[in-house]
């Protein structure tokens, strides 16, 4: 069985991140969306928060499973008994970063592999900082983010 890892921070999910969700799973057995906490990186959405929507918004996708971790991505991969991890790439200033963690995590892991996806067409200039961003000013989110849980993501963005 081919067991692969989509990991982010996901604060919040996109549609850009549901669409690398779909094309992944179509590729691997059992995509396991992975919600990383890093106590150094402070996010506005909580753990459950985002463990929650991503839940939601994979809901009946068959083959896609949603957790949380803490641990260090080449160990908990290790763990779960996965040898992909799969990265969603937007531009080229996605990639110098994406690069030096794939191969650190490949020196951590030998066993581990990265896949990069190319962002949907629709969704290059996509991320969870500008629905922040604009959805805190008082700009429309419904083009970026899921619908499941549009309501949720201003909810949160308006009290903060
Ligand atoms: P962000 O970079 O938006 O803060 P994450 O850290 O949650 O989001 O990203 C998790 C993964 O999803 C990374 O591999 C990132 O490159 C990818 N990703 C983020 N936004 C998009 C998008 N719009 N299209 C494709 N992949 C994306």
């Amino acid at each position: 069985m081919k067991i692969a890892i989509y990991p982010g921070s996901f604060d919040p999910p996109t549609l850009g991140h549901l669409d690398i969700i779909e094309r992944a799973s179509g590729i691997f057995d059992r995509l396991i969306v992975a919600c990383m906490t890093n106590r150094r990186k402070k996010t506005l959405f909580c753990t459950e928060e985002r463990l929650e929507m991503l839940r939601e918004i994979t809901k009946g996708m068959a083959g896609v499973e949603v957790d949380g971790s803490g641990e260090l991505l080449a160990a908990y991969a290790k763990r779960r008994g996965a040898a992909v991890i799969v990265k969603g790439l937007r531009a080229m200033s996605d990639f110098e970063m994406e690069f030096q963690m794939a191969l650190l995590n490949r020196k951590m892991n030998p066993e581990l592999d990265t896949l990069f996806l190319a962002a949907g067409d629709r969704f290059h200039y996509l991320s969870s900082s500008a629905v922040k961003e604009i959805g805190a000013l008082g700009g429309d989110i419904s083009d970026f983010v899921p619908p499941a849980i549009l309501g949720k993501v201003k909810d949160v963005i308006c009290q903060a």
